[in-house]
């Protein structure tokens, strides 16, 4: 029996090639992850013009395809790049792919389809393309079980293939009008064209996924649960619930050698657990860059994020003024809805010195607010598993967060009796729960130094690496190919 997965894993991002989020995050640090655990796995991304021109430089040519999608045939060619020891497949196709942002375009039910598509073809026609397991990843390559299934089967190449589906966000589902089923899909007629059909004259690429994978995954225990209910199963509830056996909640890591404190080039001074002083060095570099007074002893709270409804911007906005009241600092790198954006811009007019909005979305830059900060605040609505608390942990920068998704899986909550904890939490989404905790954490850090150093060194000691979580995965893929799952 043979005992390694070889595994294909495809998602739209993959870190550093592509990243909007956490699932960019995932898609670069999971699969050299699944192969310490002992896979073999290899990865498939679209090749989208926001990938940095060096990494381009470096891809090689393997073979060019055409791939049909319903009446179309599409040319399609294949690169790759070894990248940490993982081959990363990159499918170029420049009509779909040379565009300058990676979502937000009229036709990306079409794009996503292709390249689900274009995944397909590339294992059944490229050699060195072989796989016992296929990892989807969130709606845009939801369509690739479903396309397996419906068109796939007969060839020997794919007919033992198994397929796992990992839900990241289920706030995107991929819905689109069932005119996309005969002109794009070529599903018309089809069994999936029932299966994907979610009514008044819509399909739902999610759908089809979680009706046609074999196993289906998402990033935390607890989400796992709540998306059988009604709150946060946004309308798929029953199927989770029909398919709770083959469900399954595994906690996401973050890549520890990206963020690392003690080795991270992007800050101007290294720290560990044993010795913070250069965590006092990468504060004042951030007051000073941002434009925030340097001062040493003020607890210095930030937001890094996506500025959107999901993340709790309304609770923020509901407190800011009141917190703002408190010898406290803010300081936010995020980007997304026009009133978050006004309403921060506008805060940082009114407490100049004391609070920053620094809209952009840059990955270098965040390194020193996870790194200078204090407190990071994410009082989620929902949150299927969230990295920004693990890699503030990491840099000793308490999270403050709603009890909710993967946050109520991946932070202790400081319990004042035992010095227990890694940060603080709060469970209902109630803008004065989430002031009275705030104030709680700062009132620690202000008063009890000898409780904040314990909290920073146990949030730093936390194991939020992907050792333990790969290996989850490992074990699945193994059960799929014994057949026991
Ligand atoms: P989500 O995937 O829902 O956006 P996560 O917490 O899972 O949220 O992951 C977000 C990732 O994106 C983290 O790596 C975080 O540091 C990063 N990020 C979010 N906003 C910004 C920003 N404005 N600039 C740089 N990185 C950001």
């Amino acid at each position: 029996m043979k005992t390694k997965a070889n595994v294909i894993f495809t998602a739209f991002e993959a870190a550093p090639f592509i990243k909007t989020g956490g699932l960019g995050d995932v898609g670069g640090a999971l699969p050299p992850a699944l192969n310490k655990a002992g896979c073999d796995v290899k990865v498939i991304l679209p090749k989208l013009s926001v990938i940095p021109e060096k990494y381009k430089k470096k891809m090689e040519p393997v073979q060019t395809l055409t791939v049909p999608l319903s009446w179309r045939n599409q040319y399609c060619g294949v690169e790759k790049l070894t990248y940490h020891g993982v081959t990363f497949y990159f499918l170029d196709n420049e009509y779909y792919f040379k565009r300058d942002k990676v979502y937000g375009h009229l036709d990306d039910g079409e794009r996503v389809a292709f390249f689900s598509k274009a995944v397909l073809e590339s294992i059944l026609k490229v050699e060195e393309l072989q796989c016992d397991i296929l990892h989807c990843n969130d709606w845009h390559t939801a369509l690739v079980p479903v396309f397996l299934r419906e068109f796939y089967m007969g060839a020997e190449k794919m007919a033992k293939i198994k397929t796992v589906f990992s839900v990241h966000n289920l706030k995107f589902q991929g819905i689109f009008s069932e005119e996309m089923l005969g002109d794009v899909l070529g599903l018309d007629s089809k069994p999936a064209a029932s299966q994907l059909c979610q009514g008044r004259g819509a399909i739902n690429f999610m759908k089809g996924a979680l009706l046609y994978s074999d196993v289906l995954s998402t990033v935390s225990p607890t989400y796992a649960e709540e998306i059988k209910g009604s709150y946060f199963g946004e309308k798929l509830e029953g199927i989770f619930n029909k398919r709770s056996d083959r469900l399954f909640g595994i906690l996401n890591g973050i890549d520890t050698t990206e963020y690392n404190p003690q080795k991270d080039k992007k800050l101007p001074a290294a720290f560990d657990k044993e010795n913070l002083a250069g965590k006092a060095i990468c504060k004042a570099e951030l007051q000073r860059k941002i434009g925030l007074e340097v001062k040493e002893n003020t607890p210095l709270i930030t937001l890094i994020t996506r500025l959107t409804e999901q993340k709790g911007l309304d609770l923020i906005l509901r407190i800011l003024d009141e917190l703002l009241q408190e010898d406290v600092q803010i300081a936010v790198l995020g980007t997304g809805d026009e009133k978050y954006e006004n309403a921060l811009r506008e805060a940082e007019n009114r407490y100049k010195g004391k609070m920053c909005a620094y809209l952009a979305f840059d990955p270098a830059l965040s390194h020193l607010f996870y790194a200078g900060a204090d407190l990071l605040m994410m009082p989620s609505r929902f949150e299927p598993c969230g990295l920004s608390q693990m890699i503030a942990m990491r840099y000793g920068t308490l999270p403050v967060v709603r009890e909710t998704g993967g946050l109520k899986d991946s932070v202790i909550p400081y319990n004042k009796y035992t010095g227990e904890g890694t940060g603080f939490s709060f469970s209902d989404f109630n803008a004065h729960q989430f002031l009275f905790v705030l104030k709680d954490a700062i009132g620690v850090y202000l008063s009890d130094q000898e409780a904040w150093n314990k909290l920073v060194v146990q949030a730093m000691e936390t194991d939020v690496s992907w050792k333990i979580h790969a290996k989850e995965y490992a074990d699945i893929y193994k059960k799929l190919m014994e057949g026991s799952l």
